[in-house]
């Protein structure tokens, strides 16, 4: 991997280290759109698991051969790299999931089930994925809770002053989205997560798309629980994390049962462990959990103000160049967000986008993108969004521009 001097990317010299990038489909050049659906992967990460694999596959924590306490030794150097990634207080807080999905279900299963009750009101937004809607609405229907939404505005930013009046005494738990994967808004969620806590409501941020995009530090936040996928950040898929205060992680009952979760077992009664492995039942994705680390030193070596700096451009490049095209127009125009363009076109169905953009090959995503609730919302079935990580260019865009003029062309 090899960064030019401060603030600018080689984004040359990064192409290099995704060796998927290079690639033709449709005899193009694969321009690859679809970075909030999942990011490619560095050849770092793609090694470190033919690394294990190779080297030094073994079952972690309870073996004491040579290869289990490798495994085991580079299992848990992955916790302590996202207890730095997050800036959390203390390594127990970070306990391995499959993804933010996991992380969120774990959350209203475990502290949910446990703490809220009937008529205790539960806060989520319109901008939801299904995975921060669903796991709540099970839970109300189980424990007879109240689920209340933030609606948003005609750009795409929640309105704060509904949530506000949403806020009452009964209000238990804010569970909200950081970064809109279907919009690209980026929430205000410190403002959310203190107007949260003033009410004594615990809050969970969902940061899948947040934290290949925005610094993190869940100390200055202040969450209670923060949750985030790996494949969205350079790493491998099923493996991610969830945050949370430590004082509250020890008051929730452990979810999934199993071996490592225990401290000891009768027929009469099982004592659990210590966090984070009381969270942690079963033989884990090790491979996965160790490449993880390796995406993490990726993203913090070329520098998340720098990978910003570099999506901004893209983003601010890509809305012009789009706002050009008669009969298209951008769903979702916050001021503050992360380099995700969601669009519909006068006349023409966005699979059909989809697939003429990818018989140009070009890979963007089409349909609800997982936030039914917010396409209804703007009145729509779905959009085609293009999402943009580190390695794209300006000259991707182009081709995106072109293609969609060739959609027109054939569409209309
Ligand atoms: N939340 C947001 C905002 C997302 O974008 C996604 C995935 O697209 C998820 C949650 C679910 O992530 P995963 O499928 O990795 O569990």
């Amino acid at each position: 991997m090899q960064v030019v001097s401060h603030e600018i990317l080689d984004t040359e010299a990064i192409r290099r280290d995704f060796p998927v990038l290079h690639q033709k489909v449709s005899g193009r050049d694969l321009v690859y759109f679809d970075n909030a659906a999942t990011t490619q992967k560095p050849k770092a990460v793609i090694d470190a698991l033919t690394g294990y694999y190779e080297g030094y596959n073994a079952n972690i924590h309870r073996g004491i051969h040579h290869l289990a306490e490798k495994a085991t030794g580079a299992f848990e150097a992955t916790r302590i790299a996202i207890q730095r990634f997050l800036n959390a207080a203390h390594v127990e807080e970070i306990i391995f999931t499959y993804g933010t999905t996991d992380g969120i279900n774990l959350v209203a299963q475990t502290y949910g089930r446990k703490f809220l009750g009937e008529g205790d009101e539960i806060i989520i937004s319109t901008m939801e994925h299904h995975s921060n809607i669903v796991p709540w609405q099970m839970l109300c229907e189980e424990r007879g809770c109240v689920l209340k939404v933030i609606p948003v505005d005609d750009n795409g930013d929640l309105i704060l002053e509904e949530y506000e009046k949403l806020l009452t005494d009964r209000t238990r738990f804010v569970s909200v989205v950081y970064v809109s994967n279907a919009l690209g808004t980026i929430n205000p969620v410190k403002t959310i997560i203190d107007k949260a806590h003033a009410v004594g409501a615990k809050v969970l941020i969902d940061g899948a798309q947040a934290t290949s995009h925005l610094d993190i530090d869940v100390q200055a936040l202040d969450p209670d629980f923060f949750v985030f996928s790996a494949h969205k950040l350079y790493g491998p898929t099923g493996m991610g994390a969830l945050y949370g205060k430590r004082e509250v992680l020890e008051a929730m009952p452990p979810w999934r049962g199993g071996g490592e979760m225990i401290k000891e077992v009768t027929f009469e009664k099982t004592t659990y462990n210590d966090l984070p492995y009381k969270f942690e039942a079963g033989t884990p994705n090790i491979a996965d959990v160790i490449a993880t680390q390796y995406a993490l030193e990726y993203v913090d070596t070329l520098g998340k103000k720098n990978i910003a700096a570099h999506e901004n451009q893209l983003l601010a490049y890509a809305t012009d160049a789009l706002s050009s095209i008669d009969g298209l127009r951008l769903v979702g125009t916050a001021k503050e967000k992360i380099s995700v363009v969601s669009f519909v076109m006068d006349g023409i169905h966005h699979q059909d986008i989809g697939v003429i953009l990818d018989q140009q090959g070009i890979a963007v995503r089409t349909g609800h993108h997982c936030t039914q609730p917010l396409m209804r919302r703007f009145g729509i079935a779905g959009t085609t969004r293009a999402s943009f990580a580190v390695y794209n260019t300006t000259e991707e865009i182009d081709r995106l521009v072109q293609g969609l003029h060739r959609v027109k062309k054939m569409m209309l």
